[in-house]
């Protein structure tokens, strides 16, 4: 009997190390993932158990990279990282959330301006589901005036975007828009 108590209980204990236990969500459209989202993501990964980039699709916004573009993408500069998860979602934020046993939403804050859309996002999710916090991160002063619109800008005009982005997503970037232009 002590024996058979005993496997439960190692059994248990293992399940409890295996299951993370404070999983938060970093949403955003990534079109394309740039180095301030990627130092949200380094800072913001000593938060919680498990990190799960989520991919809003953002039909609305009409994004330069599809769903599976960005995914491969960020799959790509994340892929030596640890307790982080990326995938895509295209439903409401809280839902996804509750699917994933989430109740962190991770952010990004760069300018003044950034606030008062964060704000009212907050507030909105917090009114659908009591349970979700978002927590926001400010940005570093070096990534304050990074912004994907900016960096598709330059690279759509052919200047170099090294600075904002990884080499390997301004590969990608220049593929687009040559492909863009031949076609
Ligand atoms: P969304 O369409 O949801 O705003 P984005 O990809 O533009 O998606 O941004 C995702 C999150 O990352 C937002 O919280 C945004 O404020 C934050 N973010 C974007 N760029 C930066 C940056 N340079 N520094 C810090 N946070 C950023």
């Amino acid at each position: 009997m002590a024996g058979i108590e005993f496997v439960f209980e190692s059994r248990k204990k293992e399940e409890d190390t295996a299951m993370p236990k404070h999983i938060g969500v970093y949403p955003g459209t990534f079109d394309p993932i740039t180095r301030g989202h990627l130092d949200i993501i380094e800072r913001g990964l000593k938060l919680f158990d498990l990190l799960i980039v989520a991919v809003a699709e953002s039909h609305s916004k009409a994004p330069l990279f599809d769903a599976p573009e960005r995914l491969d993408i960020i799959r790509h500069e994340l892929k030596y990282y640890k307790n982080i998860r990326v995938e895509s979602f295209n439903c409401l934020l809280i839902d996804y959330m509750k699917k994933k046993k989430a109740t962190t939403v991770l952010r990004g804050l760069r300018v003044i301006s950034d606030f008062e859309y964060e704000f009212q996002m907050a507030l909105i999710n917090r009114k659908l589901d009591q349970g979700t916090e978002t927590v926001f991160m400010m940005t570093s002063e070096n990534y304050a005036a990074v912004s994907s619109r900016f960096i598709k800008e330059i690279a759509r005009l052919g200047g170099d975007v090294t600075a904002f982005v990884t080499p390997y997503v301004a590969k990608r970037l220049k593929e687009k828009f040559d492909g863009n232009f031949a076609g």
